[in-house]
């Protein structure tokens, strides 16, 4: 009401509670699409959900940008931390280079760059003079990077140059901005490499797929489907599109969750970059051969696709593996009428149980703040998704134990001390798997196996992907967007298209009716299917 946001006005305080159910009204339990434009000098409305109330983001006043506050940015520094380790075992290095493209070098690659022209940010002025020529901001670094590879491999022996970077990007999307998982500038990796020869490429595409595949499945427990993108799908410029497609249940929507590309030589071809090696394998000792090159991303985007598969109306759920706080402390049955001894002797056991923790490799915090109640503080990490609290009281003393109250299920359990760093650290890979397992289970009943146009759009009102067997003509995938919107129910005007466009051809088709060539039919146009693909409604 406008009294209390007057009241909140002379408190100086900038948020109002209004719950939102995640079931009921998704896209404002996720985020607030429409009401949050704060104004630096205004007074601010945020409607009270999920990531604001984790503490995650908050929001800034230039559109479709972000601010990733400690408690989201930390996911993203276990991340990283894990999968630097992995490529540098695959003798990836990390380097840097620059944000700014000239608009020469950013047009090269015609597909390349009519993929990505509608959404490229310019520098057109500094200070009061305009810029003789507009200096781009990359939307990925390929036309940055490639001029540079040319200059370095002069020979087969610099093969296979592989090159990595943690950085930004900005893509000026016009599509409906939603933290994490779009946003105008946002944080990647972007891997880049060169290889002698075809296979040696195509191992490496398939290898990182598999290191995303495991950052989504083992440290977000968030499960995904590998695959190719169809041929509309693929990456401007590039010859062929890996990715790993995630979903998200409570919308039916799904998401591309990161992508490993092929570039073939069409960047390296003496057109584009020209990035040529003499052949070690010819034997006329003659021949010259452009190289094989790969990129590949994983973004932020991670963080928003594990935020709305596993949080509830209580707020975050995190998983165990990315969670800054595993494991919180607190001090339980302090009353008006406890004495000061008696409060410090359960404070103590908190912090004595936080520190045992901590030796044993769990990251526990204890929550001794003083002028809050227990249920007070229950709420509070219940909210940012701590995986498991251990509550402590004085009847818990007098037993050796703690309360263990899981933040994926609710679940409470009465927990000896003795040992308590085992017990609390395989409870944590309890929960990891269980959240991993539901998640997975969700996501497969929602995959449904279509051979009668007719059940297309029922399938995707249900929020189930339709997998069908394809004849992957693009024709057809337009045809399948434009029939499938038009006949979809009306949709909120918030939500994306309605339109179902192909997901993901997944590498393993074995689950679904073995397909008859000849005799299987596409059952959007009656062509030849070739692969069952997944085509639904998408982020
Ligand atoms: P790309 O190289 O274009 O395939 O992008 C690599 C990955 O970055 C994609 O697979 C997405 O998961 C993610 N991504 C793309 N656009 C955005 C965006 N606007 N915001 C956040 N993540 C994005």
């Amino acid at each position: 009401s406008v009294k209390e946001k007057e009241d909140a006005k002379i408190e100086g305080a900038v948020q109002i509670a209004i719950g939102v159910k995640k079931e009921v009204d998704f896209a404002a339990w996720y985020t607030n699409v429409n009401t949050c434009i704060p104004s630096l000098l205004d007074f601010v409305l945020i409607l009270d959900q999920v990531l604001i109330k984790a503490d995650m983001l908050d929001y800034y006043n230039v559109s479709g940008c972000y601010i990733l506050k400690p408690w989201s940015y930390s996911i993203w520094e276990e991340i990283q931390d894990w999968f630097n380790k992995n490529i540098k075992a695959m003798g990836v290095q990390n380097s840097y280079f620059p944000m700014f493209v000239s608009s020469k070098v950013l047009e090269r690659e015609k597909d390349h760059i009519e993929g990505f022209s509608p959404e490229v940010a310019w520098v057109t002025r500094a200070g009061n003079s305009d810029l003789e020529e507009p200096i781009a901001i990359r939307p990925t670094s390929e036309t940055v990077m490639y001029p540079y590879y040319a200059k370095w491999i002069k020979s087969h022996r610099d093969l296979p140059l592989k090159l990595n970077q943690w950085n930004s990007v900005v893509r000026w999307e016009f599509k409906n901005p939603q933290p994490f998982l779009r946003t105008r500038e946002f944080l990647w990796q972007e891997g880049h490499t060169a290889h002698l020869t075809q296979a040696e490429a195509a191992t490496e595409v398939r290898e990182i797929l598999e290191l995303y595949r495991r950052v989504y499945e083992e440290l977000l427990a968030v499960p995904v489907i590998p695959g190719i993108k169809s041929e509309k799908e693929k990456f401007a410029g590039g010859l062929y599109t890996t990715t790993v497609e995630g979903f998200i249940p409570t919308s039916g929507r799904g998401i591309q969750a990161a992508t490993s590309h092929c570039l073939g030589q069409n960047f390296s071809r003496p057109e584009m970059f020209n990035i040529v090696v003499e052949d070690p394998n010819d034997p006329s000792g003659q021949g010259k051969t452009y190289v094989w090159q790969n990129s590949w991303g994983l973004s932020t985007r991670t963080i928003g696709v594990m935020t709305m598969v596993h949080g509830d109306n209580q707020g975050l759920v995190l998983p165990p593996r990315v969670a800054c706080v595993q494991a919180v402390v607190v001090p339980c049955g302090i009353t008006a009428k406890t004495t000061d001894e008696d409060r410090a002797k359960i404070n103590n056991a908190c912090d004595e149980l936080a520190k045992v923790l901590i030796k044993a490799g769990v990251k526990a915090k204890a929550d001794l703040r003083d002028g809050y109640t227990p249920g007070y503080k229950f709420n509070d990490w219940e909210q940012k998704g701590v995986p498991l609290r251990l509550e402590i009281g004085p009847n818990d003393i007098a037993k050796q134990q703690t309360l263990a109250v899981r933040r994926d299920n609710g679940e409470k359990s009465p927990v000896p001390l003795a040992d308590i760093g085992v017990t609390v650290s395989s409870l944590l890979e309890t929960i990891q798997s269980d959240m991993f397992s539901r998640a997975q289970k969700e996501y497969f009943s929602r995959l449904k196996e279509i051979t009668r146009w007719e059940d297309v759009v029922p399938t995707l009102d249900d929020k189930c992907i339709a997998v069908l067997p394809w004849c992957e003509v693009e024709a057809c995938e337009d045809d399948i967007k434009e029939r499938s919107g038009r006949a979809a129910e009306p949709q909120d005007e918030r939500a994306p298209s309605a339109g179902a466009k192909s997901l993901a051809i997944p590498f393993d088709q074995s689950r679904w009716t073995p397909i008859e060539p000849g005799k299987t039919k596409c059952p959007a146009c009656n062509r030849d299917a070739k692969r069952w693909t997944m085509f639904g409604r998408s982020y």
